[in-house]
């Protein structure tokens, strides 16, 4: 099983407004040189328009959220056939906003990857522990519960990507140590390889949280870093292609 190539992917959460397109724009021309795969995950309302301007550039667009149906009576939903209809190619699920604020259980987000899986997209799972359940030394067990309880029993061989996310390294400047981010990294890869056996090697396991051109380097070239999952810092061309570029 080859190693996965490293993926860069911006979440730009509900920020970003029509006139933001030319930021991603100038993503994709400082991108062009990239060592790995870059993503930008827009609000769904921006991606039809991104998906055209970036057409042709190596730059993937993606969704934040999908339902776990494919339509349906659900006001306000958005689903991944919609998002890929609209010319998305990956989507992030179980953001730990989602999980907190919609209370969205790993079941729910497993239904949600399945419902990515359907629709041709690549899905990015997220997991991660709060800090009560690190500081309770429960940071390990937390985490690769989440990894067992998001994905599907089986993976049909389309690819995705689980991204750790501390929820109390997100927009908060904070970041584990590196020791302590390859030894989560290490316990999810054996988490997918115990879930998947040796498909599982072949997943990209993203980093994320407060990520920024400072730290890009040492994070990215940690033991089992797949690359990134980047909030705040892809809002703006130059901070996000500086991490780009440390890959
Ligand atoms: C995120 O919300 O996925 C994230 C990683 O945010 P930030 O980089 O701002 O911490």
């Amino acid at each position: 099983m080859t190693a996965p190539v490293p993926l860069i992917a911006g979440n730009w959460k509900m920020n970003g407004l029509r006139a933001s397109l030319s930021e991603a724009v100038a993503i994709a021309e400082g991108a062009k040189e990239a060592k790995g795969r870059v993503a930008i995950c827009p609000p769904s309302l921006l991606i039809h328009q991104m998906c055209e301007m970036l057409a042709g550039s190596r730059v993937l667009v993606g969704g934040q959220d999908a339902h776990w149906d494919d339509f349906g009576a659900f006001t306000g939903d958005v689903s991944a056939q919609m998002l890929k209809d609209a010319g998305a190619q990956m989507v992030i699920l179980g953001h730990s906003e989602r999980r907190t604020g919609y209370r969205e259980t790993d079941e729910i987000v497993s239904r949600k990857v399945q419902a990515a899986l359907r629709a041709g997209l690549e899905p990015i799972v997220c997991v991660g522990e709060t800090l009560e359940e690190r500081n309770g030394g429960r940071a390990l067990p937390v985490v690769t519960d989440q990894v067992r309880g998001s994905l599907p029993a089986e993976l049909t061989g389309k690819p995705f990507s689980v991204a750790y996310e501390p929820v109390w390294a997100i927009g908060t400047g904070l970041t584990p140590t590196t020791a302590e981010i390859e030894e989560m990294h290490r316990a999810i890869r054996a988490t997918l390889k115990e879930k998947f056996g040796a498909a599982g090697e072949g997943v990209a396991i993203l980093y994320g949280g407060s990520v920024k051109p400072s730290n890009a380097e040492e994070i990215l070239h940690a033991a089992e870093v797949g690359g990134a999952l980047v909030g705040g810092a892809s809002l703006k061309a130059t901070d996000f292609l500086a991490i780009v570029n440390a890959l």
